[in-house]
């Protein structure tokens, strides 16, 4: 049966204003799984009004930090106890294999956890210099938080923006991609069992033009929190510029996984599948750059090519599959596009590049894992991120060349690096202008740890202590202890 969907607003379920709902699809098998409300700016501006009273006049203020701690854990146990079923819809919604969807249910119980232990460890400093006064620093929350996830990762994104936010006492409006909102309405009704006050948490559905546009725009909203395509990042960039809101954006990435002829080579060859086709290769840190050095260059190509037929491609619940489709037709169509570029651009397609064929195949979005060797790094898929499972194969002759090549893009949000010589490796790391480095592995990150990116990857950092940073104001309090005034204009 289709389920239906209605959005969390000021503690209540609610349908679009305009009366609209949208049809949400299985991107692996095109079949119907839910009706959601196409709610757009007005069914916006009634989640950031909710959000507004309850931080201005609500409860939440009152609640304390260990209190507000409590809340998330109980929110992790939740989640935890709905595991299988938020695994299954993510899979089901966004086409990523289980054990993907379900690293990421359980990484999303963790997120909350975290943040549920940090909520009462964030403190000020104080200072007592001069001795007449004294001074100290107050943390608070910046207030409402707008927070625009992606199609990737749904039910972590959601994890990452509200975990910390909640944390430091904001209230919040979240808004899904259209194409991904069924994990997160799942999650809304989690919260909704929590008995958090009403407008504490808000999720809304519909596009980004219209429901997104309002989270940005709105001078009701004192913080945008986004996630996505760096094009929308500016457009965001911009909304918020009216109100001068707090932004902190996770953005795009053209990563480079840089293997050195004196890698553990089997390691460095499954590390760079790993790397560029994990999610489909619809990952922002995704390695979708492989420099390696010329001497291993074309041994490394082809024991990629020997394990390629490994990479199970499917319907993500389907058992053995390690990829799943594209997000939707139109992401295909971009990701394809890419592909023809490639070839035009001189770039030599080694495996790859078509739709595989069959009947399990036809209703969904997928395309095969795609390597490109002999890539120059002036090519176009070379430079943009293509958020598919496209891997760029760049050669270099020694390591000064590789941290140019390396750092020879607009973005800079990850890097790795596979050498035994670690002095090497840390000495690569340091030149690196990323915000995101492995060295001998690639993707794992934790929430205790800080992700985000350098250039146009981003602004400001989520998780770990630094994440809380975005979503607290800090104010300077001063007491002077002296009976006498200590200042006077006469
Ligand atoms: P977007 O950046 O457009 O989407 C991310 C989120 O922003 C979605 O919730 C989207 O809503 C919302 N949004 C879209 N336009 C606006 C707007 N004007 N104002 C406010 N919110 C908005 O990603 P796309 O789906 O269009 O993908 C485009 C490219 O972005 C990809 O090909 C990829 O390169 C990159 N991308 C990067 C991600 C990352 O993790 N860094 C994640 C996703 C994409 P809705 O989807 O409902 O329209």
């Amino acid at each position: 049966m289709v389920k239906e969907f209605q959005m969390w607003i000021g503690g209540r379920w609610a349908a679009a204003q305009s009366g609209q709902t949208r049809e949400v699809r299985d991107p692996g098998n095109g079949e119907l799984l839910a009706k959601v409300p196409e709610g757009d700016g007005r069914d916006a501006a009634a989640a950031i009004q909710a959000a507004r009273a309850a931080f201005d006049a609500g409860p939440w203020r009152k609640t304390t930090a260990q209190d507000r701690g409590k809340l998330l854990f109980r929110l992790a146990d939740k989640i935890r106890g709905a595991a299988k079923m938020l695994a299954e819809l993510e899979v089901r919604n966004c086409g990523k294999p289980l054990a993907e969807a379900e690293f990421d249910v359980a990484d999303a119980a963790n997120c909350f956890e975290f943040y549920g232990g940090l909520a009462s460890k964030i403190h000020g400093h104080t200072m007592s210099v001069p001795a007449n006064s004294m001074s100290f620093v107050l943390r608070e929350p910046i207030g409402v938080c707008g927070q625009i996830i992606p199609w990737n990762y749904p039910l972590l994104m959601a994890a990452w923006k509200l975990a910390p936010a909640l944390a430091a006492g904001n209230t919040c409006v979240l808004k899904p991609s259209e194409l991904t909102p069924l994990t997160a309405l799942e999650l809304a009704r989690l919260m909704a069992e929590l008995d958090l006050p009403p407008g504490v948490v808000n999720v809304i559905t519909g596009p980004g033009v219209g429901a997104g546009e309002e989270l940005a725009r709105s001078a009701l909203v004192d913080k945008v929190a986004f996630t996505g395509g760096t094009a929308t990042g500016r457009k965001i960039i911009s909304g918020a510029a009216g109100n001068i809101k707090k932004t902190s954006l996770e953005l795009g990435g053209k990563n480079p996984n840089i293997v050195f002829a004196d890698a553990d080579f089997a390691a460095a060859v499954d590390g760079a599948l790993f790397a560029a086709f994990a999610n489909q290769g619809e990952v922002c840190s995704a390695g979708s750059r492989l420099l390696v050095e010329e001497s291993i260059h074309k041994r490394l190509v082809e024991a990629m090519l020997a394990k390629i037929p490994n990479v199970k491609l499917g319907h993500g619940l389907k058992a053995g599959v390690k990829m799943g489709p594209l997000i939707s037709a139109a992401h295909r169509e971009k990701v394809e596009s890419y592909i023809r570029l490639g070839q035009e651009e001189g770039a030599r397609l080694v495996c790859g590049g078509k739709r595989p064929k069959g009947a399990e195949f036809d209703k969904g979005f997928f395309v095969e894992p795609t390597i490109f060797d002999g890539v120059k790094p002036s090519m176009r898929i070379a430079r943009e991120e293509i958020f598919g499972p496209v891997l760029a194969v760049i050669p270099f002759a020694d390591e000064a060349e590789a941290i140019r090549l390396a750092n020879d893009t607009e973005y800079g949000l990850a890097a790795a690096v596979w050498t035994k010589d670690i002095t090497r490796g840390l000495r690569v790391v340091r030149e690196l202008r990323a915000g995101i480095t492995w060295i001998n592995t690639y993707h794992p990150t934790y929430n205790e740890m800080p992700w985000g990116g350098y250039k146009q990857s981003g602004w400001g950092r989520e998780l770990g202590l630094y994440g809380i940073e975005e979503y607290l104001e800090t104010k300077q309090v001063n007491i002077n202890l002296d009976e006498a005034p200590t200042c006077q204009l006469i």
